[in-house]
C-alpha cells in the first residue's frame, strides 16, 4: 500500500471545547498500546466555541493529530466522511469524541481485523446516561429500519467502527451526497464482524444532536436504503379505496331499500380528516425522495474544507499511492 501509518482515528467534533483535551489523552494512550503507527484525525464540524483552537495546539505538540476544519457545520455524518476521505491509514477507525464510545475499545477492534475483519462494528451491550426516550426511539428506529431494507443492518449499532481501507475506498466511490454512513457500510459487504461495549455518559457538554437533527439522519437512513415506504403509501391507498367502495355499495343499498340514512355527519368528518391525514402523510412520504432527488441533482459537495492541519505531506503522498 505504500504509506507507513497503519491505524487512523477520525474524530468528529462539534462544539466540544469541554472533552477535546480528555479525549486526545485517552486516544492516545489507546493508540500508543498498539505500537504501531498511527495518525489521530479530528474534523471540526464547523465549531464556534474554542475547540479549533484547543486541537490547533495540540497539532503544534503532537503531529500525529491531523485537523480538517469545515467551513460551516455540515453534520456528524459529513464530518465523518471527511475525515475517511483525508485518513490514510490501512485501518480505519471512526468514533465520537465525547467518551460514550470508550476508546479501549479500539484495541478489540483491532485484534478483530488482525484476524481478517474488514469491518468490526461496536455493538451497544448498555447505555447509560441516555434519556429514556433517546434509548426508546433509538432501539424502535434500528427495528424499523432493519425490518424496512433488505440490507443487513445491524441493531443498536452507531458509527463506532473500524473499517479495512479496501472499505474506505469502496465508502469513497459513492457517490450519493445524503450520506447514512452506518447503512452504507453495511450496504459495501465485505467480511463484516461486531465487538460488544458499554455506551457511557457523555464526558462532559450536552448532546449536539438535538430532535431535529435525529429525525433528518433517522429520515436519511431509511430513504437511502429502502423504498418499503412508498410500497407501504401504494397498499393503504388501495386498501382505503376499496373500503370505500365496500362503503358506498352498503350506504347506496341500504338507502335504496329502507330509505334510512345510517352515517352522522359528525362520522362522516371524522372519516374525512383521517383521509386528509393519510393523503396529506403519503405526500409527505412522497416530498421525502423527492428532495432527497433533488439534493443529488445539485451535486454540491458533501462538505467544503476550510483548511487542513499538519497533512500537507502525507496527503500529497496519498495521491500518488492511489
Ligand atoms: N457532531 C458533529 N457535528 C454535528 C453534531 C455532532 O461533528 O453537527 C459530533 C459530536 O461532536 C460528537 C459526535 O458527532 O463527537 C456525536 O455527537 P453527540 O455525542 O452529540 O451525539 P449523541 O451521542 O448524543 O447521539
Ligand atoms: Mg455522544
Amino acid at each position: 500500500m505504500g504509506y507507513r501509518i497503519i491505524y487512523s482515528v477520525v474524530v468528529p467534533i462539534f462544539n466540544e471545547e469541554l472533552v477535546i483535551l480528555e479525549s486526545y489523552k485517552r486516544l492516545k494512550e489507546v493508540m500508543d498500546m498498539t505500537n504501531e503507527e498511527y495518525e489521530l484525525v479530528f474534523v471540526n464540524d464547523g465549531s464556534i466555541d474554542s475547540t479549533r483552537k484547543k486541537v490547533e495546539l495540540i497539532c503544534e505538540k503532537d503531529d500525529r493529530v491531523k485537523l480538517v476544519n469545515f467551513s460551516r457545520n455540515f453534520g456528524h455524518q459529513a464530518a465523518i466522511t471527511a475525515g475517511m476521505n483525508v485518513a490514510i491509514g490501512h485501518a480505519i477507525v471512526v468514533i465520537d469524541a465525547d467518551l460514550q464510545d470508550p476508546p479501549e475499545v479500539i484495541l478489540q477492534m483491532i485484534e478483530k481485523w488482525k484476524q481478517g475483519y474488514e469491518v468490526v462494528y461496536g455493538k451497544r451491550a448498555k447505555r447509560e446516561g441516555e434519556t429514556f426516550f433517546k434509548k426508546f426511539t433509538s432501539s424502535m428506529y434500528y427495528r424499523v429500519l432493519r425490518g424496512m431494507t433488505n440490507v443487513d443492518v445491524p441493531v443498536d449499532v452507531g458509527d463506532f467502527r473500524l473499517i479495512d481501507r479496501k472499505v474506505c475506498d469502496a465508502l469513497a466511490s459513492l457517490p450519493e451526497k445524503s450520506r447514512y454512513v452506518r447503512g452504507l457500510v453495511s450496504w459495501v459487504g465485505f467480511k463484516q464482524t461486531y465487538v460488544e461495549f458499554v455506551r457511557h455518559e457523555r464526558f462532559a457538554g450536552e448532546t449536539k444532536y438535538p430532535l431535529n437533527k435525529m429525525i433528518k439522519l433517522a429520515l436519511d437512513g431509511i430513504t437511502s436504503l429502502s423504498y418499503k415506504p412508498l410500497g407501504i403509501i401504494t397498499y393503504v391507498g388501495s386498501l382505503f379505496s376499496i373500503i370505500g367502495v365496500i362503503a358506498s355499495i352498503i350506504v347506496i343499498t341500504k338507502n335504496l331499500i329502507s330509505g334510512t340514512h345510517i352515517l352522522s355527519l359528525g362520522l362522516i368528518l371524522s372519516l374525512n380528516i383521517i383521509m386528509f391525514g393519510i393523503a396529506f402523510l403519503s405526500h409527505g412520504i412522497m416530498g421525502q425522495y423527492v428532495a432527497r432527488i433533488f439534493e443529488e441533482t445539485k451535486e454540491r459537495p458533501v462538505y467544503i474544507i476550510d483548511n487542513i492541519v499538519n497533512y500537507k505531506q502525507q496527503a500529497i503522498q496519498r495521491k500518488k499511492v492511489n
